[in-house]
């Protein structure tokens, strides 16, 4: 490849984490830009959206877009950004799927503003004074991004080439991803850039193949650290969660939380979670068995913790609305 990569990095609905990951490639950064010029990284620089706007359609080669789309503002430069860009990457988990933000899909908008602008412990003026999307000032109009009705995915608004998963994805994939880009020779589109294997196959803890005598929170208990933590009662996504991290919160005695999402074909993440841990607490008696799933704290935010925009429960029917 004779000329450098042109690269863009873009924050949308996130923590944050995953422009820090870019950062953890440590000094690999530096062969990264000895390869590839970035055109836009707000979180780094002062880049205007203006810029962007200059650029002829396909100008750059791949846009790198982390965060879950919950405002107009993010669905604009998500559209603008995609125009812009040959390739578009879902970076991280609130890319791909919605992320820890979409959790907020299990309220009701009115509930997060009223919470958020008068009923939360530390709202300061609980007068309920609420953002507007325009605001007439001396000076001339205002005007803040419209809030949705729920949290999106990037491919609900445009087509996505590649998926780069993780909370954030691990320095290794990503600089596998760059590597992979650099020599051309491409997935097929659509691809998830991190292996089709499962969490539990790269785990090194042992497996016995026990039943769950019962489920316990993390906190609770101090787990024998080779032992399969499933087992041992603490819920772990391992099972139903792609692999990609090298296990690295088991191996630091937590359990997966399923940040990777679902391996190929799996619909529903969420819904795959539920069926293989309960395939651990079966009990012959119906009652013990109820009983040892309703151990389970928190279910909907323990098996869509982070893909609730992307799933049959909380997706397209929701954009729908908008
Ligand atoms: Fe490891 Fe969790 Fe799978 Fe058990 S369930 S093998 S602890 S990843």
């Amino acid at each position: 490849m004779s000329e450098k990569l042109k690269l863009a990095f873009y924050w949308a609905a996130s923590c944050g984490g995953c422009d820090v990951a870019v950062l953890d490639t440590d000094e690999k950064l530096l062969e990264i830009a000895k390869i590839a010029d970035i055109y836009f990284w707000p979180v780094a620089m002062d880049f205007k959206y203006k810029d962007i706007k200059a650029l002829d359609k396909d100008f750059l080669d791949v846009c790198f877009f982390n965060g879950a789309v919950r405002n107009s503002e993010q669905e604009e430069i998500a559209r603008l950004l995609r125009e812009k860009s040959k390739l578009m990457i879902a970076f991280g988990s609130c890319a791909c799927f919605g992320g820890i933000p979409a959790l907020a899909n299990l309220y009701d908008p009115e509930e997060i503003l009223s919470w958020v602008y008068s009923g939360s412990f530390s709202t300061v003026g609980k007068n309920g004074t609420r953002p507007l999307t325009r605001v007439s000032v001396p000076e001339g109009e205002l005007t803040l991004p419209e809030f949705y009705t729920a949290v999106y995915t990037l491919k609900d608004f445009v087509e996505v080439d590649y998926f780069l998963p993780g909370c954030p994805p691990p320095p290794e994939l990503i600089l596998g991803a760059v590597e992979t880009l650099v020599s051309g020779v491409l997935p097929p589109r659509g691809s998830v850039l991190a292996p089709d294997k499962t969490v539990c196959d790269q785990c090194p803890r042992e497996k016995q193949d026990k039943k769950v005598a019962a489920f316990r929170r993390p906190h609770e208990v101090i787990p024998d650290p080779d032992r399969c933590l499933l087992e041992q009662g603490i819920v772990c996504c391992g099972p139903g969660t792609r692999a990609g991290c090298g296990a690295r919160c088991v191996q630091a005695n937590m359990p997966c939380r399923g940040c990777f999402g679902p391996t190929d074909g799996v619909v529903d993440h969420g819904a795959k979670l539920a069926a293989v841990i309960a395939t651990t607490a079966t009990s012959k008696d119906e009652n013990e068995a109820a009983e040892r799933i309703g151990q389970i704290v928190d279910p909907a935010g323990t098996f869509y913790r982070f893909g609730l925009a992307a799933s049959l429960l909380r997706g397209k029917s929701l954009k729908e609305e908008n």
